[in-house]
C-alpha cells in the first residue's frame, strides 16, 4: 500500500517545525519537530516523547488567523491532536513529500486557502488604488483593526461571551485532566469569589493537573490554575495575586479581544449577532493558554487586579513577590511569564502601587498552604 522508504525520505531535510496541540502539551501549543516518513508522520514532542500517526488518519483543515494556516488533526481514542506547520516552507515541504493518499486533501486545502487569499487581495487592491503609499496603507489597516476589534467586541453580549467560554472550556476539559474538588480547589474558588464580588460574569474555577507554572482565563469567566503554579507559590496571597490579574483579563474582555483578533472577522461578526458556532472555535482552547497580551492589557490587569485585592483585604505584596520570584528563575521555562511578561517597568509600577496599599485593611488568608500544596501534589 505504501511506497518504500527511500534514502531521501530518511534524510533530515524531511523534517519540519510545527506547533502541536494535544493532551499533556502546553495549552498554547508546543513547538515540535515533525518528520515525514512512510507509512507515518512522526512528531517528536520534547526528547522523551514521540507521537506517530498514519497518514490516512489525518484530517487537513485551515485554521488560525484569517484561515491561512494548515491544521492537521487526528484522534486517538478520546484524545484530540493537531499539528500546525509553522511557516510556508514547512507547508511546502509537507505538500511536496506527503504520500499520494494525502494529495487530494492537501490540494483541497490549497484551493480553499487560495480562495480566501484572493478575496483578501481584492480588498487590498481596491484600497491600494485609493492610497498610494504601501507603508501608509499598512499603518491605516493596523490602526483600524485595533479599533474595529474594540468596536465588534463591544457588540458581543455577556450571554454570548459566557456561552463561548463554556464551549471553549469543554475543549480544555477534553484535553486536560482537572481537579474539580478538594481543599485546594475550595481555596482557589474562595479567593476567586472574593476577587470577583459584584462582577457581571459568573465564574468557574478549576485546577489543571499540569506542572507548567501557568494560569489562564477564558472569556465569560472560566479560570484554570495549573497545579504547577500552586506548587511554585509559597503563600495563598501569591496565588491570589495571579488570580486577581487573570480575572481582570476576563472583566476587561482582553481574552475575548485576543481571540477575535486571532480568528478573523467572520467569526467576530457572528458573535456580535449572538451566534456561537462550535466549528469556528475548534482548536481555539489549545491556543488560549499561550495567548499573549500586550503591554497595555498587562498594565490594566495589574492596576485593576491590585484594586480588587485591596477591596478584598488581601495583601498585594503576594502578587509582587510571586512575579519577582518567577523572574529570578529561568524565565524561558515559565509559561506565565511568556504570556504575561514581567518587565522591569511592570514590576516597578507594581511595587509603587503595592506600597500605596493601606496595611491596616489587610487580613491574612486563612488556609494551611503547605497542606494544600501537598494535596495537589498527591493527585
Ligand atoms: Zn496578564
Amino acid at each position: 500500500m505504501y511506497p518504500l522508504v527511500t534514502t531521501e525520505m530518511m534524510s533530515s531535510s524531511l523534517e519540519f517545525t510545527a506547533v502541536c496541540f494535544g493532551p499533556g502539551l502546553l495549552p498554547g501549543g508546543q513547538r515540535v519537530t515533525a518528520r515525514i516518513t512512510v507509512p507515518e508522520l512522526l512528531v517528536s514532542v520534547v526528547p522523551e516523547r514521540d507521537e506517530s500517526v498514519a497518514w490516512p488518519q489525518l484530517r487537513v483543515t485551515s485554521g488560525g488567523f484569517d484561515h491561512q494556516q494548515m491544521l492537521l488533526s487526528w484522534t486517538r481514542g478520546e484524545e484530540q491532536w493537531s499539528l500546525m506547520p509553522v511557516d510556508a516552507a514547512a507547508r511546502e515541504l509537507l505538500v511536496a513529500h506527503a504520500p499520494p493518499e494525502m494529495h487530494a486533501a492537501l490540494a483541497q486545502w490549497n484551493k480553499s486557502v487560495a480562495r480566501t487569499r484572493r478575496g483578501f487581495h481584492f480588498g487590498w487592491a481596491a484600497l491600494g488604488a485609493l492610497v498610494a503609499s504601501p507603508l501608509l496603507l499598512v499603518l491605516i489597516f493596523w490602526w483600524q483593526s485595533e479599533r474595529v476589534v474594540g468596536w465588534v467586541v463591544d457588540r458581543i453580549s455577556p450571554q454570548t461571551e459566557q456561552e463561548l467560554g463554556k464551549l471553549i472550556f469543554a475543549q480544555v476539559e477534553a484535553s486536560t485532566p482537572l481537579i474539580k474538588d478538594g481543599p485546594a480547589l475550595d481555596a482557589i474558588r474562595d479567593i476567586g469569589t472574593r476577587l470577583t464580588a459584584g462582577s457581571k460574569y459568573s465564574y468557574h474555577w478549576y485546577i489543571a493537573k499540569d506542572a507548567q507554572v501557568n494560569a489562564f482565563a477564558m472569556p465569560g469567566g472560566y479560570v484554570v490554575v495549573n497545579a504547577g503554579l500552586i506548587q511554585a507559590a509559597d503563600t495563598a496571597e501569591e496565588v491570589a495575586g495571579v488570580l486577581a490579574h487573570e480575572v481582570q483579563h476576563v472583566e476587561r474582555r482582553h481574552s475575548l479581544k485576543g481571540m477575535v483578533q486571532n480568528l478573523g472577522w467572520s467569526v467576530a461578526v457572528n458573535l456580535a449577532l449572538g451566534q456561537v458556532g462550535a466549528d469556528a472555535w475548534a482548536g481555539m482552547a489549545t491556543q488560549l493558554g499561550g495567548l499573549k497580551f500586550g503591554r497595555d492589557y498587562e498594565t490594566e490587569a495589574d492596576v485593576l487586579g491590585l484594586a480588587a485585592l485591596t477591596k478584598a483585604h488581601i495583601d498585594a505584596h503576594g502578587m509582587l513577590r510571586f512575579f519577582e520570584k518567577l523572574q529570578q528563575q529561568d524565565g524561558t521555562t515559565i509559561t506565565l511569564l511568556s504570556t504575561h511578561p514581567a518587565t522591569a517597568d511592570r514590576l516597578a509600577a507594581l511595587k509603587k502601587a503595592v506600597s500605596e496599599q493601606g496595611a491596616g485593611s489587610i487580613q491574612p488568608l486563612p488556609y494551611d498552604w503547605a497542606a494544600i500544596k501537598l494535596e495537589v501534589k498527591g493527585r
